[in-house]
């Protein structure tokens, strides 16, 4: 998918912009708690073009680099990952100096910058916006934010820029493996440890991979390629500079991945970072496994690993359902147990419950614990079905389905889980009208 980059100076409306523009699909996604306050990505969609949504405005850059501006930051991160950039200007304001710089740097980038004029009040008059010319960098597009007017323009400009869209990748039957986690935490030791062992195999296989940059593996006869390990690989080569283009990266591997390692460092505990990326992945409703990164530099007794655990789903709630592992990169310590965790949770991702034993088991659970009634309306559901796997998708037939609330389908999640399992793998639940 396509990433789109919002850039601009603070106070220019770069988030309102960004709600603007995943504003439509919002209503439909579910909301969990701590992930989608302050979010900074989310997909989207315009005129049938997926894409990804950044705004540069929300992430937090290293301390460390004190010399270049937070905005120079973020032109620079979407200059490095993103497919389109938009560059919002304050239309009330003008060009200031800043402007001017991040203009020049985008200049000489030579990739599709997008200038957004924003909060442009008033559509009917004249509008004159046209000094963002100046930043020369193409046709400027009236735009507010706020008020939502004119961004069907600027998604059309946009999405001209996207690249074709590629074919559609040979499916193939190799787990695709993502991961993802913070600098430092572990990634490309983790893939060291995987492709430095004798019984792995490295394929070389020319023409099956689109992606020079992923590696396929063997490991006890069974097929895996690790998503994006040059760019795993690379990034830890040039430590400082490159280090805090990671979350796009991730976003990408994400996305064409399998399955998502989710990579914590033992040390240093879930981090603000991790929980977004962590969302990102159950959003997009990847199987995943938690793995817990450096266990060999932890002091521990035989409460350690619990005491963790009790940390982590506290820190990771809506992961509730992810396995979680501790392994050590370095001492190769469960490593391998990774991939038999992987076969595992890909097999939960697939897996079909026969409508007869579902039925059953949703029967029992509103026997249990009986449907609260909506308005005076006798609310039932009287048919459950499972319309799709990767990820479980479960449909409940109901005769009010406006009258199904969400705690109860906690509730039903709960009870699926409970009978099925479906560990390391996110299942959605929907209400339809009974016919
Ligand atoms: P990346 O940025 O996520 O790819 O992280 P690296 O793989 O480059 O690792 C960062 C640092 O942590 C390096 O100095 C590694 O040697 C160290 N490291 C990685 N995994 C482990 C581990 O399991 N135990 C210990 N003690 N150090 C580790």
């Amino acid at each position: 998918k396509p990433v789109v980059a919002i850039v601009g100076r603070p106070n220019v409306g770069k988030s309102t912009l960004f709600n603007r523009l995943i504003g439509a699909r919002k209503a439909i996604v579910e909301d969990i708690p701590g992930v989608t306050r302050d979010r900074i990505y989310d997909n989207s969609e315009w005129r049938g073009r997926e894409f990804i949504v950044i705004d540069t405005g929300g992430i937090r850059f290293d301390e460390g680099d004190i010399f270049a501006s937070e905005i120079k930051m973020q032109a620079e991160l979407a200059i490095e990952e993103a497919d389109v950039i938009i560059f919002v200007v304050d239309n009330k304001t003008g060009i200031t100096a800043e402007d001017e710089q991040v203009a020049e740097m985008l200049r000489r980038s030579q990739k599709p910058v997008i200038v957004a004029a924003n909060k442009v009040e008033d559509f009917s008059k004249h509008i004159s916006y046209y000094e963002f010319y100046q930043l020369g960098l193409g046709d400027p597009i009236p735009v507010s934010a706020m008020h939502g007017m004119n961004t069907d323009e600027l998604l059309d400009a946009v999405v001209a820029k996207f690249p074709p869209q590629p074919e559609k990748e040979e499916e193939e039957d190799r787990i695709k493996i993502a991961i993802v986690g913070r600098p430092n935490v572990g990634k490309s030791s983790l893939v060291n440890a995987f492709l430095g062992e004798k019984r792995v195999i490295v394929s070389d296989v020319p023409g099956t991979t689109r992606d020079a940059i992923d590696t396929p593996f063997t490991y006890a006869g069974r097929q895996y390629t690790l998503i994006d390990t040059a760019g795993i690989r690379r990034k830890s080569r040039i430590k400082d500079a490159t280090e805090r283009y990671s979350v796009i990266r991730a976003l990408r591997s994400i996305d064409r991945a399998d399955v998502v390692l989710i990579m914590i460092d033992a040390t240093e505990g879930v981090t603000e970072q991790d929980k977004k990326i962590a969302g990102y992945v159950h959003e997009q409703a990847k199987a995943n496994i938690i793995v817990v990164n450096k266990w060999d530099l932890v002091k521990k007794d035989e409460h350690t690993m619990n005491i963790y655990d009790e940390r982590i789903r506290e820190e990771l709630k809506f992961l509730a359902y992810s396995p979680i592992l501790y392994v050590s990169a370095v001492t190769k310590q469960r490593v391998f147990k990774i991939l038999d965790i992987v076969d595992f949770v890909v097999e939960q991702h697939n897996r079909r419950i026969t409508t007869a034993e579902l039925n059953r088991v949703v029967n029992e659970a509103i026997m249990l614990n009986p449907l609260p009634g909506g308005g005076g309306k006798k609310v039932k559901i009287l048919y459950t079905t499972q319309v799709r796997t990767a990820p479980p998708t479960f449909v409940f037939f109901a005769n009010h389905p406006e009258g199904v609330h969400f705690s109860y389908l906690r509730y039903l999640e709960n009870v699926l889980r409970k009978n099925f399992g479906f560990e390391g793998t996110p299942i959605r639940l929907l209400v339809r009208q009974n016919e």
